[in-house]
């Protein structure tokens, strides 16, 4: 577990990501945010899921975050906050650019790659926030087929 001044940093950041995917929600979309925080607990870029509201399956909550940063000299000592594990996509985005931490809200609707990142050098932060995961399952509850459309599984 993080140090407690740490770990008030990441709730805080996760807020940030919480906020994106409960918009996300009201607009019909899928309820996952995220957000791109800099070296110096700046935010550098936020967004969400847009799959429904782009009809863009490629508009993940990190990918929205990444693009919505810009174009930065470098990722080291930068932060990902996501309010759920990262699917294989966004993991690889994580490691393609360096980004140097991971903070990820929860990782008991949906287990991506944040312990592959782990494994190759990624700090990782999982919060286990009982608000993101209710958020999470009461929309796999209700929309199921469109939660395993993000996902790309079958049924
Ligand atoms: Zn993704």
């Amino acid at each position: 577990m993080p140090a407690p001044a740490d770990a008030d940093r990441f709730r805080r950041w996760l807020e940030i990501a919480a906020e994106e995917a409960r918009t996300g929600l009201a607009e019909g979309g899928i309820p996952i945010g995220a957000a791109l925080i800099g070296r110096d607990g700046e935010v550098l870029g936020r967004g969400r899921n847009r799959r429904v509201q782009d009809g863009d399956p490629s508009v993940h909550a990190e990918t929205a975050a990444f693009r919505a940063a810009g174009r930065q000299r470098g990722y080291t000592g930068t932060t990902m906050v996501t309010t759920l594990s990262p699917c294989w996509y966004c993991s690889g985005l994580v490691r393609q650019f360096g980004i140097s931490r991971l903070v990820v809200g929860e990782a008991r609707t949906f287990a991506g790659g944040h312990d592959w990142l782990a494994e190759h050098g990624t700090e990782v932060v999982v919060l286990d926030d009982p608000d993101c995961a209710a958020m999470m399952a009461g929309f796999i509850r209700a929309r199921p087929r469109l939660w395993h459309e993000d996902i790309g599984a079958e049924e």
